[in-house]
């Protein structure tokens, strides 16, 4: 299992990395979970969280962003351990219908995928619907605060996702970057690329040297750097030919 450490004495541990990361973040506190992956990950993932035998229970789960991957078993995961949802104030009019659309696609082979993908709708991609317990409103959010962390909203991948700020350190960015290639960090799906160029810019901002992304592994703050200066290039060059 990955774990990462601040200085305030936080530790994060990667407690899945199937088809989508699932983090849980231990705090002097108390414990956060981030994100709860597929239907597929479910058992794992109750193992591995059983295994760290925590002293303290997980007292809120906090959704980057409620696409089936990362959300399916939040509801699940809600009543094994009596923990509150938080999610974005945009995303919980989709969890009560238990389906968040599939976000576009960035590249032409995931443009269809995402126009395929679209079409089958909730019949595939719909998970168990819940209501959430917190709603985030307010940007930066500051009810995690006691836990050292700070919510920002950074859409672009789709309109309701979050990051969340660990002792201003380490960032979970959920889809808004992907940890899968060696120097890019391109998502292939999204559905406003300028806008999740937007988010690496206030991202960048924040002095945090690591991005842990929904899939894949860690980014370092300098790759982030030197993609969101490469992109925001193109998008500067494409907004003068328009
Ligand atoms: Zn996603």
């Amino acid at each position: 299992m990955r774990i990462w450490k601040t200085k305030n004495g936080s530790e994060i541990f990667r407690v899945s990395a199937g088809r989508s990361n699932v983090y849980l973040i231990s705090t002097p506190r108390g414990n956060i979970l981030v994100d709860t992956g597929w239907k597929y990950s479910f058992d794992g993932l109750r193992k591995n969280i059983r295994a760290m035998a925590l002293s303290k229970p997980v007292s809120l789960l906090i959704l980057t962003h409620t696409h089936f991957d990362h959300c399916y078993n939040a509801a699940m995961i809600r009543q094994l351990e009596n923990c509150k949802i938080v999610i974005s104030e945009q995303d919980a009019t989709f969890t009560r219908n238990g389906y968040t659309p599939i976000p576009a696609g960035t590249l032409s082979v995931t443009r269809i995928l995402s126009h395929i993908g679209k079409m089958i709708g909730k019949k595939w991609f719909g998970y168990p619907p819940f209501n959430p317990d917190q709603v985030i409103k307010e940007e930066p959010d500051l009810s995690t605060e006691e836990y050292g962390i700070k919510i920002i909203s950074t859409p672009g991948h789709s309109p309701g996702s979050i990051s969340l700020i660990i002792d201003n350190e380490i960032a979970i960015v959920g889809d808004a970057m992907l940890g899968i290639f060696f120097n890019s960090i391109f998502p292939p799906f999204a559905d406003d690329v300028n806008e999740m160029i937007r988010s690496w810019g206030k991202l960048l901002k924040m002095d945090c040297r690591l991005f842990l992304p929904g899939h894949g592994g860690a980014v370092t703050r300098e790759l982030l750097q030197r993609e969101y200066e490469k992109y925001s290039r193109k998008q500067d060059i494409l907004s003068l030919i328009q």
